[in-house]
């Protein structure tokens, strides 16, 4: 079984970069299904083909390696030899990719970091591809991805049209997509068009689901079936990875991804009134500056408030922003006119697609990180999961966190006692419960923690932001 994939880009050879597969040179790997072939047909300035053969042994893939076997096997057994998995793209084929494009899945290339996060113009082919529903839902399935997607039905037998259409379609997509995304749609959606899983699904085939499809599959109009047909139809799993699907889509809602729901504006100070948001920001920035961070990442940055107060500071060189919610994203990426932003202005600056519940590679390495008005938005089952994310992977010198003082809540007129500052919060913690919860993970992982309120001082109730400054331990760096 083949899958090509075919950039026009230039110089179209650093797609050998991009798939960490060197273009001169024909590679092998062992995979649980046979032997995977990468190389080249083509690879020129003007275009580049990579082609994936996976090469299946059907004894091993029945399991009767070394197994002594009948003679003359029965027609029982006969299927288990001859069948159509050797020749049909199929989940092996993506089981393939996976192990030999791990690095390029998740978006990383040393040699062209830049060039990985960019939609580059893609053709990728799949000459035999078994379609289970007919032609139609290769194209149902790709399409709303940003692809062109032609899938030409294959002749059971071409000396005898009358026969009609074979399972098998010719498939072709083109487009202009990052090379980490269409590796992630190709895992993903192979197995799903075979809809004929060959292994045991374990629960942690949910995961392996959300990670490939994080950024697209929440809001992929056939996101029921894509769900069903991968987990194997199991009901159970399939129903939970639903949920959690639509949780993502719930953080995309525009309200999530700025201020709080309550007008937190503050009491005038100095004739001018400065809203709790402003004195937040201003907070974080201190913190970070006060830390000596050049290199920084604003996780959760929701609509980009800070990433453009970071931007116009040039002491930081380096400016991250990431979130769940492609929504948010593309606010932030208007707030800060990016596509207008000259070029030197717009090399510090970047956006990632990313949750944080997942540890994530491209995180790592940066001065400090900034968590403001984020933790509240995780379900409290999920936030061992973003402190080993941030804290445990990213690992960053500094982290600033902020979050609601639920104490405060009651200065707040009009919100209903009980009631949480917005509607997506999933908790606010008093100032007890942030002060253990920041000592638990400062030194489960290493970290000072500072704590610091914002905005004005109530005797009683405190201020209505909570702050804390993470720092790794000398000894931990
Ligand atoms: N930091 C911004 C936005 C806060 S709103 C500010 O202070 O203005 C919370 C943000 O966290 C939202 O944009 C939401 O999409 C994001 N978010 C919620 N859960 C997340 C997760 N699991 N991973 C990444 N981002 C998440």
């Amino acid at each position: 079984m083949l899958l090509t994939l075919s950039t026009t880009h230039r110089p179209a050879t650093d797609l050998g970069h991009l798939l960490i597969k060197h273009p001169d040179r024909a590679h092998a790997f062992d995979v649980p299904a046979g032997t995977a072939h990468v190389f080249y047909p083509e690879a020129g300035e003007e275009r580049c083909t990579a082609a994936l053969l996976l090469d299946v042994d059907p004894l091993r893939l029945s399991g009767a390696r070394g197994r002594k076997q009948a003679a003359t096997p029965d027609s029982f057994n006969l299927g288990r030899y001859v069948n159509d998995r050797p020749y049909a793209a199929s989940s092996l084929l993506s089981s393939a990719l996976s192990r030999v494009y791990r690095s390029a899945l998740r978006g990383e290339s040393r040699e062209r970091p830049e060039l990985a996060r960019t939609p580059i113009p893609l053709e990728v082919r799949v000459p035999v591809l078994r379609c289970r529903g007919g032609a139609d839902v290769a194209v149902r399935l790709f399409t709303p991805l940003g692809w062109t997607a032609t899938a030409t039905p294959i002749p059971l037998d071409e000396r005898h049209p009358e026969w009609g259409d074979s399972r098998y379609v010719d498939l072709t997509l083109t487009g202009t997509v990052r090379v980490a995304d269409a590796l992630n749609h190709l895992y993903v959606l192979l197995p799903v068009l075979d809809d004929a899983k060959h292994y045991w699904v374990a629960p942690d085939e949910v995961d392996k689901l959300l990670r490939a499809g994080a950024g697209w599959l929440a809001d992929h109009p056939e996101r029921g079936l894509i769900t069903r047909r991968y987990l194997a139809h199991r009901r159970t799993l399939a129903g939970l990875a639903l949920a959690r699907l639509a949780e993502q889509r719930l953080a995309d809602e525009p309200a999530a991804a700025d201020a709080d729901t309550v007008d937190d504006t503050g009491p005038a100070e100095d004739g001018i009134r400065r809203s709790l948001a402003v004195r937040r920001r201003e907070a974080v920035l201190a913190a970070l500056t006060e830390a000596g961070a050049s290199r920084v990442l604003d996780l959760g940055c929701g609509g980009g408030a800070l990433l453009a107060a970071l931007v116009g500071d040039r002491r930081f060189t380096e400016i991250v922003g990431s979130d769940v919610s492609a929504h948010a994203l593309t606010l932030a990426a208007r707030r800060l006119r990016l596509d207008r932003l000259p070029e030197r202005q717009r090399n510090r600056i970047r956006l990632l697609q990313s949750a944080l519940t997942y540890r994530d590679d491209r995180l790592r390495g940066y001065d400090a990180a900034v968590l403001m008005e984020v933790v509240e938005h995780l379900d409290p089952p999920r936030l061992p999961a973003l402190e080993d994310a941030v804290f445990g992977h990213a690992r960053p010198h500094t982290v600033v966190v902020t979050t609601p003082n639920v104490e405060y809540n009651v200065r707040y007129e009009g919100l209903p006692a009980g009631r949480f500052r917005h509607a997506d919060h999933r908790f606010e913690w008093t100032r007890a419960e942030f002060a253990a919860w920041t000592s638990r993970v400062g030194s489960t992982y290493g970290y000072t923690v500072a704590l610091r309120g914002v905005g004005d001082d109530d005797p009683e109730v405190g201020t209505p932001t909570q702050l804390a400054v993470f720092n790794l331990a000398e000894a931990d760096r």
